[in-house]
């Protein structure tokens, strides 16, 4: 296993639209293991695979606090959304920022397993939230998207200084 480099906002390639997988193979679970371990050390309770720069629609969640309970999506589609709700989110591409979106409160999710198997899963709350935050990485789309012009520029100028203070 392996620990993988965690892309950082604003990096362009967290922009990049994650192809479907075609086989889940061998190659596939090499990744979902390397991406679990990298989240695990983060630690987060989310990771795509956008964020270690591999386009492929994976993502890996576990809300649990005893880090035991690994969820697997492969090719991840919302089939129903329904609710909203509006929580505090933060992203291991962002560190350190903490800002409110709304999102669905309850989806029923299909994907693959590590096998390639179909399985459809409803989730809430926290989970909900977790799974539409990582599928929007897959589409290119980071949480501090979704706040208004102003403060996304802000959010930049911030993070801009931080990287500079930390060189
Ligand atoms: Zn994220």
């Amino acid at each position: 296993m392996a620990i993988l480099q965690i892309l950082q906002y604003p990096d362009e390639r967290l922009h990049t639209i994650a192809r479907k997988v075609v086989q889940v193979n061998d190659v596939t679970r090499k990744l979902v293991r390397d991406m679990a371990e990298t989240m695990y050390a983060a630690p987060g309770v989310g990771l795509a695979a956008t964020q270690v720069d591999v386009h492929e629609q994976v993502i890996v969640v576990d809300i649990s606090e005893t880090h035991d309970q690994l969820r697997v999506f492969i090719n991840p589609e919302i089939l129903r959304h329904s609710g909203e709700s509006e929580g505090e989110e933060g992203c291991l591409s962002v560190p350190g920022i903490y800002e409110k979106v709304r999102r669905a409160d309850h989806v029923t999710v299909q994907a693959l397993d590590q096998e390639g198997k179909s399985f459809t899963v409803q989730a809430e709350g926290f989970l909900a939230v977790c799974i539409q935050h990582e599928m929007d990485h897959l589409r290119g789309k980071v949480f501090v998207e979704y706040l208004s012009q102003l403060k996304q520029t802000r959010l930049r100028a911030k993070l801009k200084k931080r990287r500079r203070e930390a060189l």
